[in-house]
């Protein structure tokens, strides 16, 4: 069984990567190396995000160049500490690095990009992006000091891009962070399209509707292959949109009668936006508090896309001496993070910020990740004990959450439209491949192919075939006060191995796979392990490609 593997969908915290399954070859006798890619075909290398949700990477060959399609991590098991994020090793994609053309970003979530400032520029390929990813990423650069050494280049959705062998028709498409991206790649082999992450939210409340006319368009024009996210495969259900939550909010904060708080994750402007309005509406002041929080407001306002919303106070201590009713706070910590400020608010520990009392409203306007209940329960319990009233799911019949992802009855929609030829379930745990395949079929895919991590397919007008299994290796971003450091991820043993520590020497890793056991209950901290004396582990610090 697949270990369950959890979202990084968001800057929240959370989420688990591991497992001695993720690398098992889906087919025998297959070519361990990347084919070149014809001109009669399009190649798709899944490189992670199938099986598992997290580290979203997807190549796309043809003519003999490729380009690659986000670069995600995943996060580490909640119960390691000292590793902050878990991405596919670039070594493993060496062999096609001279004939990358770029790295095209669908959009801003840590499943998408969370790699990139790690890696780069250890893929040698300029960054397309959107404006409010490309701003999210610039800033990630300038903190480490190193915006110069990358090419980010910007683009607007609808815009085609000339790239390599490709022409790539950007769609706007509706999810949970703005400024989403479905790429459609043209070839005079045929089309195959990338929805990215999606769903068809009716009033966003950041930018518009998804552009059912561009996909239906497409639709017409003839798409051979369709790779399309698989994360609510499983269930059908109503459409809902972000604009139900902005009314769920006002209503909670007009009969709230102490202070309002809400904790969201932290890349989901919409919910910043409806909890600004509500607040002002209800002549609350709010308060932004935690670190994400605050970094994607401030790209959000640097692109323009929070103009004309009211601003936040970032002094929380500015809302101290207001009467409670005139109080509200959005806050990091929807998935129990023990350091962020929700937590800081249950143990009433943090005196910057305000205290809670009895009267206090607290809305969790986020799905709970599973594995993180217990967690989320603990901070809850705190909450409580200072007299706050919890809110989650809905108030008065209204949504206080949406998720950013299609249902079933919204894939059937999306199959509808585009109708292509052959089907390529990703995004997903293995069930929601499973479900996602039968919707396909059911909408007359003439064929489906489930793909693991690695497995590269052909898709030509006649079939889509898997044709090779590349080995994808793991490495991980260790926590550090500054800058990167990585380390190989060991995803059956759960642990980081410093990269002068790969390999057996000297009987010495041997003896350390013996100590080695996966953590049962208790926190197991990285960094108690002994380092080597010999040698720290800066190497890591850059990645050299060749
Ligand atoms: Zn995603
Ligand atoms: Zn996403």
């Amino acid at each position: 069984m697949n270990k369950t593997l959890k979202s990084a969908d968001s800057a929240a915290n959370g989420g688990g990567i591991g497992g001695d399954d993720l690398h098992v070859p889906s087919a025998q006798n297959l070519s361990r190396k990347f084919p070149r890619p014809t001109e009669d075909s399009i190649l798709v290398c899944t490189v992670g995000g199938v099986g598992q949700i997290g580290m979203n990477w997807t190549l796309y060959g043809h003519a003999g160049r490729w380009v690659l399609v986000d670069a995600g991590s995943a996060f580490a098991p909640r119960d390691i500490e000292g590793v902050d994020a878990i991405f596919p090793d670039p070594r493993s994609l060496k062999a096609i690095i001279p004939q990358l053309d770029a790295l095209i970003v669908t959009h801003a979530h840590e499943d998408h990009i969370g790699a990139i400032h790690r890696l780069w520029p250890a893929l040698k390929a300029p960054i397309y992006a959107t404006p409010f990813a490309g701003r999210v990423l610039a800033n990630r650069f300038r903190e480490l000091g190193r915006l110069g050494e990358v090419d980010i280049k910007t683009y607007n959705l609808g815009d085609t891009l000339e790239i390599g062998a490709f022409k790539v028709q950007t769609i706007r498409m509706t999810h949970s962070v703005p400024e989403c991206a479905a790429l459609a790649f043209k070839t005079p082999a045929g089309t195959v399209l990338h929805t990215g992450d999606w769903k068809l939210d009716p009033n966003p409340v950041i930018g518009l509707p998804t552009d059912t006319d561009a996909l239906k368009e497409l639709g017409r024009e003839g798409v051979l292959g369709m790779v399309c996210d698989s994360t609510n495969a499983d269930r059908y259900g109503e459409i809902t949109s972000e604009a139900m939550v902005a009314e769920g909010m006002r209503e909670v904060f007009a009969k709230s009668k102490g202070m309002t708080v809400v904790t969201c994750f932290a890349t989901n402007v919409a919910r910043l936006a409806s909890v600004a309005r509500a607040a002002a509406a209800t002549g609350r002041k709010i308060a932004v508090a935690g670190r994400s929080l605050i970094r994607t407001e401030q790209a959000a306002r640097e692109c323009g896309l929070l103009d004309g919303v009211p601003e936040f106070l970032h002094d929380v201590s500015h809302l101290k001496g207001l009467d409670r009713r005139e109080m509200a706070l959005i806050c990091t910590g929807s998935q129990g993070e023990g350091n962020a400020a929700l937590a800081r608010l249950a143990s009433g520990e943090d005196n910057r910020l305000p205290a809670i009392r009895p009267g206090d409203v607290v809305v969790h306007s986020a799905r709970v990740i599973p594995g993180n209940e217990a967690d989320v329960e603990l901070i809850f319990d705190g909450l409580r004990a200072r007299g706050a009233t919890i809110l989650q799911e809905e108030f008065n019949g209204k949504p206080l959450h949406v998720s950013g992802h299609a249902k079933a009855n919204e894939l059937e929609t999306m199959y509808s439209m585009i109708r292509p030829r052959f089907a390529i379930p990703v995004h997903g745990e293995r069930e929601h491949l499973e479900a996602h395949e039968r919707i396909a079929k059911a909408s007359r895919v003439r064929e489906v192919e489930l793909a693991a991590e690695g497995d590269v397919l052909r898709v030509s007008r006649r079939r889509v075939q898997k044709v090779a299994h590349v080995k994808i290796d793991l490495l991980c971003a260790l926590s550090v006060a500054r800058g990167v450091r990585l380390a190989t991820w060991n995803p059956v043993t759960l642990e980081a191995v410093p990269f002068e520590k790969r390999g057996p020497r000297n009987g010495q890793r041997d003896q350390k796979r013996k100590d080695s056991v996966k953590p049962k209950g208790g926190r197991r901290n990285w960094r108690d392990r002994k380092p080597r004396q010999d040698r720290p582990s800066e190497e890591g610090r850059v990645m050299r490609m060749g």
